[in-house]
């Protein structure tokens, strides 16, 4: 077996599954892999490998074919907020999981965002969903924090958004410097979360927990 394979027809055990609409080619490309590390991609526990791993990437990446509007659509409201106008709302310790670009590997952690509504607020379920939009794309941590700010900002055009990612990266943990307990943090702030100081006091003040 060698790259030849990927020319040649499908084996018959490959099942066609649709969700990446490349399924026969990444479980070709599995296969071919698996063969070039010195295993053999025949014997039984991996027969199915190809096929796992194409639906695991095909979820892991589903961020790139989801639809933004159909997600949030329906839980967007109007409301007249407190007297002051900017109260913050804050969605803490919301789990994510994406896999670093540089080596195809996962990193994992927390997300904490947070807005000023200016009117339009958003059904709470609604933040973690859109962090998997993100998360479930090859990314660097500081372009998912920044696009789920940014994702918030154009959805509901508050006042202001906080957004603070804390994240362990395997391709640290497991290969290389092998850091295992280090965690990176990445932010995000806009609007008036970036202008006003005492707005970022009140947002990590909050985050912890002595408000
Ligand atoms: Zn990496």
């Amino acid at each position: 077996m060698s790259i030849e394979l990927i020319k040649h027809g499908t084996p018959a055990h490959f099942e066609e599954d649709d969700t990446t609409g490349e399924s026969i080619g990444i479980q070709h490309l599995v296969k071919e892999m698996l063969y070039r590390i010195g295993e053999d991609p025949e014997r039984e526990g991996l027969l199915k490998t190809p096929l796992r791993v194409d639906k695991a990437i095909a979820f892991l990446t589903s961020g790139y074919r989801a639809d933004l509007d159909k997600i949030v659509n329906g839980a967007i409201f109007e409301e007249e907020l407190g007297r002051e106008g900017d109260e913050i709302v804050l969605v803490k310790d919301i789990e994510f999981y994406s896999m670093c670009e540089h080596h195809m590997i996962p990193f994992y952690g927390t997300m904490h965002v947070a807005y000023i509504p200016d009117r339009r607020i958003i059904g709470l379920s609604k933040i973690p969903r859109i962090i998997d939009i993100f998360a479930r794309r090859l990314q660097v941590q500081e372009r998912l924090t920044a696009q789920v700010a940014d994702c918030v900002q154009q959805v509901l055009n508050p006042k202001g958004v906080a957004v603070v990612a804390e994240a362990k990266h395997m391709c640290m943990c497991m290969r290389g410097v092998q850091k295992q307990n280090s965690t990176t943090t990445t932010k995000s702030m806009l609007g008036a979360f970036r202008e006003k100081p005492e707005h970022r006091s009140e947002f990590y003040a909050l985050l912890r927990g002595n408000n």
